[in-house]
């Protein structure tokens, strides 16, 4: 900010810095924004990337950090609100560039159109931002039902925001939500996963779930489980997903890591596992209707968010590990224990026996077996009262036809 000032650029702090600094806490990122355009701004930094389609961004390089540098957007809000789904005409609106007077109008919320200006020190509120902000209140600047329709992405930002900082949403926005839930499935799938990603990775995941269906935007994101929790039976399909958002966010407080497909993989469960019961019902085999099941169900989630192939391939592979810890005798446990993704399928297994969706002593088995010696571990395989020989026998054969092979 001080080299563009230098420069004789005007820059400030903008954005979710901003508000998360004046609550005490630190900001995830910095967000610069500046009336130099783009190449003006590469200019002035050498380690500079121009970047982005919707919005033209500079990224600036400082060792490992990057600062997002933007200039500011220009008006024209008028016009552009009413080629609301007129993508090509959106993508040039948001390349005009203006001034911070109409910058501020073009941004989501209030709390997130504070200016931080480092000339004076001051913080910059054209929209009463400051006292939204002291209210703890999450309002969008305009008319909402203009503003979700404009970009509907922004009703996934509002529940986020509310969580993250605790804070409500404002009368107008949620009744603009009910309305406008449904608005969210014309958003590219690509850019729905990742906001669903922002959604539940950032330690809040089961207060956003809670908050998501309350309004019916949970729904929307993932159809296929909604409906699986609709027709709930005994309690159980609703405790795995709850215990897994828990579980991971948990595991953020106490700084450990959480990855994307395992919780996915939670999502997700509940529908695998009701269609692999109606194939199994048709007569199916077991490990067939699984691998089926999650084809389709797979297929079907992408038509709502994306999934990148390795995010599906490894929700694939705890899935189709699960019937694998069943067998407990012979190499087959030393060789699932060798699986790359052994450790996330036997997390998965002890959340569904934590649940009721797998026998509890199975998991303890599983938990014994890890922590053993070598020694221990070739003792808990044998099968019981067996001869050697037959072990063999009936390991081979077993090696031969029935191992399913993990998924492609
Ligand atoms: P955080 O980085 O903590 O998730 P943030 O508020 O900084 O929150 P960003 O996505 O980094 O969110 O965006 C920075 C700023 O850009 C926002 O505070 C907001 O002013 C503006 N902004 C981002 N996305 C939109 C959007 N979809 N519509 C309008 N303004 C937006
Ligand atoms: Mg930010």
């Amino acid at each position: 900010m001080y080299r563009l000032q230098k420069e004789g650029f005007d820059a400030y702090l903008v954005g979710g810095c901003v508000r998360d600094l004046l609550l005490g806490r630190e900001p995830k990122d910095f967000d610069v924004v500046t009336n130099a355009d783009p190449d003006q701004v590469r200019r002035v930094f050498r380690n500079c990337r121009l970047i982005g389609r919707r919005f033209r961004l500079a990224h600036v390089h400082f060792g490992r950090e990057i600062i997002e540098v933007a200039t500011f957007r220009g008006a024209g809000e008028e016009q552009s609100d009413k080629q609301v789904l007129n993508k090509e005409g959106r993508l040039l609106r948001d390349n005009v560039y203006g001034a911070i007077e109409e910058d501020v109008w073009r941004r989501d919320f209030t709390v997130n159109a504070l200016y931080y200006n480092i000339k004076d020190f001051s913080v910059v509120d054209y929209v009463g931002g400051m006292a939204d902000h002291k209210a703890g209140v999450i309002r969008l600047i305009g008319d909402p039902d203009m503003r979700f329709r404009e970009d509907p992405v922004r009703m996934l930002r509002a529940v986020r925001f509310a969580v993250k900082l605790g804070f409500n949403l404002d009368p107008e926005c949620e009744k603009a939500i009910h309305n406008d839930a449904q608005l969210l499935a014309s958003i590219p799938s690509a850019r729905l996963y990742d906001e669903a990603i922002k959604l539940f990775l950032f330690g809040y995941a089961l207060q956003t779930f809670e908050m998501l269906r309350h309004y019916g935007l949970f729904q929307v994101l993932f159809p296929a489980t909604e409906n699986s929790l609709a027709v709930e039976d005994s309690g159980f399909p609703r405790l795995l997903l709850v215990k897994a958002l828990e579980n991971s966010d948990n595991r953020i407080a106490e700084g450990k890591t959480v990855t994307a497909y395992f919780l996915l993989a939670a999502f997700l469960w509940e529908p695998v596992r009701m269609l692999a019961k109606e194939k199994m019902a048709q007569g199916e085999v077991e490990f067939i209707a699984y691998q089926d099941a999650a084809s389709e169900i797979i297929a079907r989630q992408i038509r709502s968010t994306a999934l990148p192939r390795h995010i599906s391939m490894a929700m694939r592979e705890v899935w189709s590990m699960q019937p694998k810890f069943n067998a407990r005798t012979g190499s087959k446990p030393s060789r699932l224990i060798g699986h790359p993704r052994f450790r996330a399928a036997y997390d998965f297994l002890v959340l569904r026996a934590e649940t009721g969706g797998a026998d509890p002593e199975l998991a303890e088995w599983w938990t014994t077996y890890q922590n053993a010696s070598d020694n221990e571990q070739r003792k808990m395989t044998q099968p019981p009262r067996s001869k050697k020989s037959g072990r063999k026998r009936s390991y081979s054969r077993k090696g031969k036809d029935s191992t399913p092979k993990t998924e492609p």
